[in-house]
């Protein structure tokens, strides 16, 4: 590789390290985004250029370099991701992530089990293929990204299909983490086996056995897992689909590869592990807890004190009037009712009245990571308003009047003041401390979490029942009539 090509790939690694900078923040985030993928334009194209004299780019010969493939390729990605990203529901944005996040790692795994086979075949495809004493060194990273990239690949399909509600369980039986353990066994002994022999007709059926079982591996890891835990899921997922492209570039030799690999799944991981940790749960407890299997259990009232105290709109309407300060707390239920512009449409009716209106963030909220913030963006809430939890904790107990919005788990005093209860040790936004909480659901259904919520039935509580939005027009139009 040329010195130039080395320089403007470590331009190319500098513009993808920005763009993740930039996604830090609801106001940058679009220009993250341009920029990351004006690196990746950048990128392939200094590595399409045609080889320099006997380079050793294999991407730059033989039959594996073909320019109108590549050309055709990024043409054909460009239409599919424009047409997904500008149809996509905000509601199906994580179905999204998920297939996007499986065709990288199915990607990965293809490149890299094309270049293992590529040299494992007794008799070479091409003349111009590598030479068949393939080191440990090449051999390991491609057996690594194969086995990553395919796992990924099988779990983020089935990520996908469980956000899809195509599953409605967790799918479990006795003796499954067992048998899952084996079949990782078996895939790690093939693992070592090929890097050892990583040649001749029993190299290659030694490969499929592993690229087949590292698929299965894939579904059998994440059926168990409930559906409303596949965001981390998704989130571990991608990070997988990193280390399997980082793991490409150290087997074909392509540093702008192992640059946006490392990115990618250093990020995923971090993503995963801030996530487990607001959810107070270790990522074991989310692999192998099936947590969320009992979701659709009904709350009941045993054992709670304190009452049900329903109340109108009109009536929440005048306590607002009364208000200075409001606090909206959204959670997934504003985004299956698909709220978010009535939301902005009443905290703009209290502005004009003079009252101060803020919106408190959990960073679970919702069923993907930053999931509210994308909603409240999309309605135009602006993002001076969005306080994120350890921020507005705090002073919650100056707050007149906090609207819960489709928000269940993430308001449970239990995680406070429980200590046997699933969610204990979770951060909260402490709802139940502001003066008057409004909280708006259809039901005493439970949460993702399957439990009781004690904030219902608190004294300065008032339960305003049905669909959030409509719920939400009514509130409009009787502060407006006010
Ligand atoms: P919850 O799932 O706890 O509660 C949502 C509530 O919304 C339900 O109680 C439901 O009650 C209500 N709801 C549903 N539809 C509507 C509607 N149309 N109108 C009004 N209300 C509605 O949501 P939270 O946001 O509070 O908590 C998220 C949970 O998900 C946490 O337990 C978190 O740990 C978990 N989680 C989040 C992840 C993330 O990345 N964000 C990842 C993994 C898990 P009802 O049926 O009575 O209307």
């Amino acid at each position: 590789m040329s010195s130039t090509i080395a320089l403007i790939l470590i331009g190319v690694a500098v513009l993808f390290i920005l763009g993740i900078k930039f996604l830090s923040s609801p106001k940058t985030a679009r220009l993250g985004n341009l920029v990351a993928a004006a690196g990746m334009l950048i990128g392939l194209m200094v590595l399409c250029k045609p080889a320099e004299a006997g380079g050793a780019n294999i991407w730059t010969q033989g039959w594996t370099f073909n320019y109108t493939l590549i050309v055709i390729g990024t043409v054909v990605g460009l239409i599919i991701g424009a047409l997904g990203a500008y149809s996509v529901k905000m509601t199906a944005m994580p179905q999204m992530v998920a297939l996007f996040n499986g065709l990288g790692g199915g990607a990965a795994a293809l490149v890299a089990s094309l270049e293992f086979l590529k040299d494992a075949q007794p008799a070479p495809i091409a003349a111009d293929a590598l030479p068949h004493s393939v080191g440990a060194a090449i051999t390991v990273p491609m057996l690594f990204a194969t086995l990553i990239g395919s796992l990924s690949f099988a779990g983020s399909i089935i990520a996908y299909l469980k956000l899809e509600g195509k599953f409605e369980k967790p799918m479990t039986f006795p003796g499954q983490n067992i048998l899952n353990g084996l079949i990782l066994l078996v895939i790690v002994g093939l693992c070592g086996w090929l890097t050892f022999n990583a040649t001749g007709h029993n190299a290659v059926a030694a490969f499929i056995v592993m690229f087949s079982l590292a698929l299965f591996f894939g579904i059998a890891m994440v059926m168990p897992i409930g559906g409303a835990d596949m965001p981390v899921v998704i989130s571990l997922l991608n990070s997988f689909t990193g280390l399997a492209v980082a793991a490409d570039g150290f087997a074909i030799n392509n540093n702008a590869m192992i640059v946006a690999g490392t990115l990618v799944g250093s990020s995923g991981t971090l993503l995963t592990l801030l996530m487990c940790k607001a959810m107070n749960r270790p990522v074991t407890n989310v692999l192998f807890g099936a947590f969320g299997s009992s979701g659709s259990a009904q709350a009941g009232a045993a054992g709670v004190a304190g009452t049900v105290k329903p109340i109108q709109a009109d009536e929440v309407a005048l306590l607002l009037a009364y208000a200075q300060r409001v606090v909206v707390v959204p959670g997934y239920g504003m985004a299956v009712a698909q709220a978010q512009h009535s939301v902005r449409e009443l905290t703009e009716e209290l502005g004009k009245r003079g009252i101060e209106v803020q919106f408190a963030i959990h960073p679970v909220a919702g069923r993907m990571p930053g999931h509210m913030n994308v909603l409240l963006a999309e309605a135009n809430v602006p993002y001076d308003q969005l306080i994120e939890m350890e921020h507005i904790n705090p002073s919650m107990d100056r707050v007149d009047v906090c609207l819960v919005i489709g928000a269940n788990d993430v308001v449970n005093p239990a995680a406070r003041e429980e200590k046997t209860s699933p969610i204990y040790g979770m951060p909260i936004i402490d709802a139940d401390h502001c003066k008057t909480v409004i909280v708006m659901k259809r039901s005493m259904a439970a949460g993702f979490a399957g439990i009781e919520n004690h904030l219902f039935y608190k004294d300065n509580t008032r339960m305003l029942f049905g669909d959030a939005k409509n719920s939400l027009q009514a509130l409009v139009a009787a502060v407006k009539a006010s």
